[in-house]
């Protein structure tokens, strides 16, 4: 089909009605999930309350209750027409993994019946040795096993149960996203509590909050079928720039588009079945680019709801006719999607910890908290880099347009000017500050209407906004456990050495005030040095500031991986206990494989896109105008020249173009059976770096050519019909 065709089709569509329910959200919200409300009604009592007993408080489940669970399990299931039974698990390759099995038994009297039992709830051996395990599983060891994370709710997709699980190793090491999640929401837990039992002896657990907020860009599935290089990498290899692209800022915050709101009304009716809250959707700043956000909600579980809504976006959007990107650039020169992590720690007794507090002891508890924050980003910032680099979110980092390649902290100007004074005061001062309600006499103060307050930097990819931190730095095709996995478990080591320090304050008599407010002003010191910038953080100077304060400025994301196995955070995870040093170097092997693969199928897409799409392109257009010439010449022998000469100067731009097209393809694919030879992971990874650099090289004749060839010929959508069409 001629691209005309393809285009003028997709614009003709029309909104897709959507099949809304009568009753009100609230009553389907969480009608797929296997929530409190259904274990209360499926569920004998003794046996609810031991599950709730772990759920809450870690209680092992004896096979026994297992059963029961599972029985009640399979009477809801039946009542929605549930047929399987899969574990849903992370594996390491950034998507979710599901293997169904049917619930038919025989029933041992010649007939079938419908079974579910505790072991199958609990516990499988899918034959798994094809994610990537970084080494982990030899052969001999080639299986890995999927165990129920009952903090996670079961939940239904279709006609089957998806039971949340971690996938481990046989020898035990974690295989997945989830486990490691867990163990550092633990390891935040237990060091947050002994500190918030100074001010609140009731606590017991804390819990650690994360609020997404995910990007994403919609293409009509016709002008996405067009492009191989969509269909194969997510994202654009080749196009020109459009005349029109985001200058005039008239899409963010715009009316959304009638197909879109159509999108948008579907995707939240399931997610609402699925207990997923969202609550914001708008444009975001490029064309076709989204937005949408939940509520924020308990780490683990915010992050098993992210993973859901990436599957199910893509289902729903070609019921209406789209194609959604989650590539963190899918169009170059055009912002890219990123999936803000909003992060924050809170009590079971209900104190926000990141937010400040009502009166000065809530206000010191606040910022013992804040400051440990700030000081452990400081000292994994090269790590939290580490955790959110990958080829496709390293073209987003240090673009102008998402946060630089060096994690630094905003703090806004309150929290910065509350820092600086607490510094400057005597040490030993006793210290109250100020509630929100000016309580006491404070010398330092947090002001009231504090939500409000809180500016904005943009550049910054790690910014307090508040009452909770946000990491803005992690890609939209992420999963947030890499981030969380890093963010918790390094505030879970801060807290500890902080707590240790204060300990030895608290012994030699000082008050719980004075002793707080002496081993935090050091750390603030340090921090304000050395973490916090509010600047431009796309500037020059910041690199160099930046460092000037030993602060990572890796920007290569090979190199940047490496972070991972640093002696700092080899300590910090080790004492942790979130991953072992042998999980660690399988993840690296892990993260670099799929680095170098992901760049050697755009590299190879790339080429014989050159060589299939372009070059016939180019020259069949080049036909065109030879023809004319040489009917030029038949006609004008004399004038042809001159009266053809915008033809002549076509035809010869076209050979140069073609010819560096097909020279610098053959190279790049040189390059790549190279890279191919080495077996090294790392060397691997760096040489397609390399490649990596060079794929925007051969670009640039590509999109020189799609400028000259007649706009009828080009086979490709161009970006603005594929940014502008919705
Ligand atoms: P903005 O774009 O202004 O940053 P959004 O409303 O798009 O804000 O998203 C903010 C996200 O932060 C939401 O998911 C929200 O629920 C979440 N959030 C709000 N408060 C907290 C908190 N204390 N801890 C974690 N996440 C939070
Ligand atoms: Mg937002």
């Amino acid at each position: 089909m001629l691209r005309f065709d393809v285009v003028q089709k997709a614009f003709n569509k029309k909104a897709v009605e959507v099949d809304v329910p009568s009753e009100r959200q609230s009553s389907y919200f969480g009608e797929l999930v296997f929530n409190r409300e259904k274990m209360q009604r499926y569920l004998d009592p003794q046996v609810f309350e031991a599950l709730t007993a772990c759920i809450d408080g870690g209680q092992p489940l004896s096979q026994q209750i297992a059963d029961k669970v599972a029985e009640g399990m399979k009477q809801w299931a039946l009542e929605h027409g549930v047929t399987h039974i899969t574990h849903w698990f992370q594996p390491l390759n950034e998507s979710t993994a599901e293997k169904h099995d049917s619930m038919m038994e025989y029933d041992g009297k010649g007939g079938m019946i419908e079974s579910f039992t505790g072991r199958s709830l609990i516990q499988q051996e899918p034959d798994a040795s094809s994610f990537p395990s970084g080494g982990l599983r030899a052969t001999f060891e080639a299986r890995g096993y999927t165990a129920w994370d009952p903090t996670s709710p079961v939940f239904i997709q279709g006609d089957t149960l998806c039971i949340p699980t971690v996938f481990i190793s046989y020898t035990g090491e974690a295989l997945d996203y989830k486990a490691p999640l867990i163990k550092a929401l633990k390891a935040v837990s237990d060091a947050a509590v002994p500190l918030c039992r100074l001010f609140d002896p009731a606590v017991g657990k804390v819990h650690s909050y994360l609020g997404w907020e995910q990007e994403y860009f919609l293409v009509d599935e016709d002008l996405f079928a067009a492009r191989p290089d969509l269909i194969l990498t997510g994202r654009t290899l080749m196009g020109h720039a459009s005349s029109k692209s985001q200058q005039l800022d008239d899409h963010y915050f715009a009316v959304i588009p009638s197909r879109v709101a159509a999108f948008m009304r579907e995707l939240e009716i399931e997610a609402y079945k699925l207990g997923i809250p969202l609550k914001t959707r708008h444009n975001e700043v490029a064309p076709n680019q989204f937005e949408m956000a939940p509520i924020y909600g308990e780490c683990n579980l915010a992050n098993d709801q992210n993973q859901m809504i990436l599957n199910i976006m893509n289902s729903v959007a070609r019921r209406h006719g789209f194609v959604v990107l989650l590539h963190e650039k899918p169009f170059t020169g055009i912002n890219g999607s990123g999936k803000h992590n909003n992060w924050s720690l809170g009590t079971d007794t209900g104190i926000q910890l990141l937010a400040p507090g009502k009166d000065p002891k809530g206000n010191l508890l606040f910022l013992t908290f804040f400051v440990n924050t700030l000081a452990a980003v400081q000292r994994h910032n090269a790590l939290l880099k580490a955790s959110i680099a990958s080829a496709t979110n390293s073209h987003r980092l240090g673009g102008n347009e998402a946060p630089p390649s060096i994690v630094s902290a905003f703090l806004g100007r309150t929290m910065t000017e509350v820092l600086q004074k607490l510094v400057e005061l005597p040490s030993g001062t006793p210290i109250e500050i100020a509630g929100k309600k000016g309580t006491s006499v404070g010398i330092v103060e947090i002001p009231e209407i504090f939500l409000d307050n809180t500016d904005r930097n943009r550049t910054s990819p790690f910014a307090f906004t508040g009452n909770r931190f946000e990491f803005r730095a992690v890609g939209s095709s992420a999963n947030c456990a890499g981030a969380m996995t890093v963010l918790n478990a390094a505030v879970a080591q801060q807290l500890r050495i902080f707590k240790k320090a204060l300990d030895v304050e608290l012994e030699a008599g000082k008050t719980l005030e004075v002793a707080v407010m002496d081993t935090l002003k050091p750390i603030i010191r340090s921090v304000l040095d050395v973490i916090c910038f509010d600047g431009n953080g796309y500037s020059d100077e910041w690199k160099k500031e930046a460092a000037r304060r030993g602060l990572d400025t890796e920007t290569r994301v090979p190199e940047m991986i490496k972070a991972f196995c640093s002696p700092s955070s080899v300590e910090l995870f080790t004492s942790e206990n979130v991953y072992t040093l042998k999980e660690l170097e399988a993840r690296n092997e892990v993260k670099w494989d799929i680095y170098s693969k992901k760049i050697q199928i755009e590299a190879r897409v790339l080429g014989r896109m050159a060589t299939n799409h372009i070059i016939p392109a180019a020259l069949t257009y080049q036909n065109v105008l030879l023809k004319n010439i040489a009917m030029m010449k038949e006609v004008y022998p004399d004038s042809y020249q001159q009266k053809a000469a915008v033809a002549l100067s076509a035809t010869e731009q076209i050979s140069r173009w073609v010819s560096e097209v097909q020279q610098l393809a053959d190279k790049l694919l040189e390059a790549c059976r190279k890279a191919d030879a080495i077996e090294d992971e790392y060397t691997k990874a760096q040489a397609y770096y390399e490649i990596a650099e060079s794929l925007s090289a051969l670009r640039d004749p590509i999109d020189k050519l799609e400028e000259i060839v007649d706009n009828d010929i080009w086979p490709l959508p161009k970006y603005r019909e594929l940014l502008f069409i919705s």
